[in-house]
């Protein structure tokens, strides 16, 4: 790395580096991997069984290897790519379809770190009709992730879901949290990032009944979709896969009501509940700064049971006193709205095109993603990153508003890792949010919060009888929009 780079160089890292998966998130990461960490560039490797982007590595000199990691070649694959020349290695999984478990203990066995922005199950998982709904859940994926990190503590640092979302948001969540705390008046001390139960606490203290990852992406592309594709600004296959699996969120304890079709875990005390339908076919009512009030999906994403689930608080007796409701409420851009439509339209039938929109084929417009905490004396605050097209593409190369908001957080849930190489498998709310941040927020655009008057049952009910419960305006009854 030149001396001259206007850029912080955050680490060293001393082995290969191993990038799984070369679309829309891998290019975004790869100029952010080179301009903040020193690094042998003749150990590094990119992994994709598609070649289209590879003219972006020929002209590095960086060596591609074409070809689909699955769970019969994973190790033979990567095991010798990870230790080639010594120190310690890196796998960035950026992939769709690649088992993200098995590969967290291969790189822990081998002292590589390792980081990914999903649980991603190995090729078929989404789609396999022998698999029960209940398994088909991020809560099930997240579970056993869990229980490998339980039953395995400390070891080689391997950061799950670090993404934009799941990722920076349980980032945002602890910002959030503190300046709700702040402003209803509550007396509080700042945990420690370490000190789960005191954050739990806190939430609770501060009065906050739920949470909404809430999204609004605004990126306009140049031409429209043609009939029978599927246009989105980030992984088609991944918002396909996990808008086709049930519909979940972590579940509340201040919620009186549940869907008819809602589903409890045989677990005790799971923190989630899902739906008999897909996440992509579910709306909720929420807010975002720019729309207002919109709907979004509520598509399952890891972030809705972790967040859940660290602000739990349990008594002596180990029962839950307090727990927060938290899902996503997603509008995607309107190319993806469209396709979903399309997509249901057709009974579920996947239009056979798949296509990303590159910065150059987006106009303008913005992706404005944050965290609105909600049910407290101060009734909501949205406090996130709206960042426009146009600055992304100033800030750095390769890709869109949505995609610099993942990459940017690979890039600091790598820098956490290698700040603490010995922390086993984590996910984001574990690490440190204040650091993490720093290094992702020059990235982010505008990055605020701000509190909104607006509920649910605002504006209803209308012209036709609602089933609504009016005695609180933040049940999941009324945000849930209910088909007729
Ligand atoms: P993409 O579809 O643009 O790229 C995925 C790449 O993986 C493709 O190039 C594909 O060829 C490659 N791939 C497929 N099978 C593979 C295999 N077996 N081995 C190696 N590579 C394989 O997707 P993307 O937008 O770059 O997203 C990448 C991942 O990041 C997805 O899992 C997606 O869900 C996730 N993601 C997370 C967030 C977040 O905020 N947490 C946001 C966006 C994307």
């Amino acid at each position: 790395m030149a001396k001259s780079s206007p850029y912080p160089i955050y680490a060293a890292i001393t082995g290969p580096i191993v990038l799984l998966g070369f679309g829309s998130i891998g290019r975004g990461t790869l100029p952010l991997i080179e301009r903040h960490f020193t690094f042998d560039k003749s150990r590094m490797v990119v992994i994709d069984p598609k070649d289209a982007d590879r003219g972006l590595l020929d002209e590095r000199g960086i060596r591609f290897v074409q070809q689909a990691v699955t769970r019969k070649n994973y190790e033979e694959i990567l095991t010798p790519l990870l230790t080639e020349g010594g120190g310690e290695g890196f796998l960035v999984n950026l992939s769709v379809d690649t088992g993200s478990l098995d590969l967290m203990k291969l790189t822990r066995k081998l002292g590589a770190f390792y980081i990914d922005t999903v649980i991603e199950p190995w090729l078929g998982f989404y789609f396999d009709d022998k698999v029960s709904n209940a398994e088909r859940t991020n809560y099930a994926l997240r579970r056993a992730v869990r229980k490998e990190a339980a039953e395995n503590p400390r070891g080689r640092t391997a950061v799950s879901c670090c993404g934009a979302n799941p990722g920076m948001v349980s980032w945002f969540v602890k910002q959030a949290l503190l300046d709700v705390a702040s402003e209803v008046g509550v007396d509080f001390k700042e945990p420690a990032a370490d000190e789960r139960r005191r954050w739990a606490k806190l939430m609770k203290k501060a009065g906050v009944k739920g949470i909404h990852i809430a999204e609004r992406d605004t990126q306009r592309a140049k031409e429209p979709k043609p009939l029978n594709t599927f246009w989105n600004t980030w992984s088609v296959e991944g918002f396909i896969s996990e808008g086709m699996q049930p519909a979940e969120l972590g579940w509340g304890t201040h919620e009186t009501w549940l869907p008819k079709n809602a589903k409890l875990h045989k677990q005790d005390g799971a923190p989630a509940i899902f739906l008999e339908q897909p996440g992509a076919a579910t709306r909720v009512r929420t807010w975002c700064p720019t729309p207002g009030p919109q709907h979004g999906f509520l598509v399952t994403h890891n972030e809705a049971i972790s967040i859940s689930d660290y602000f739990t608080v349990r008594d002596k007796q180990d029962e839950v006193t307090y727990r927060p409701t938290c899902h996503y409420a997603y509008h995607p851009n309107n190319d993806a709205l469209v396709s979903i439509d399309e997509l249901f339209g057709a009974a579920g039938r996947i239009q056979p095109t798949h296509h990303v929109l590159t910065e150059s084929e987006l106009v303008d417009g913005s992706d404005e993603l944050g965290v609105l905490l909600y049910g407290h004396d101060k009734n909501a605050y949205w406090y996130g990153s709206q960042l426009t097209l146009a600055e992304a593409r100033k800030l750095a190369p390769y890709q869109n508003a949505t995609g610099l908001q993942v990459s940017s957080a690979v890039l600091a849930g790598m820098v956490w890792a290698l700040e603490n190489p010995e922390s086993g498998i984590v996910e984001a709310e574990e690490m440190d949010f204040r650091r993490c941040l720093e290094i992702q927020k020059p990235y982010l655009g505008t990055v605020k919060g701000t509190f909104t008057d607006w509920n649910p049952l605002t504006d209803r009910p209308g012209l036709f009888k609602e089933d609504i419960d009016a005695s609180d305006p933040w049940q999941f009854r009324n945000v849930l929009v209910h088909e007729r």
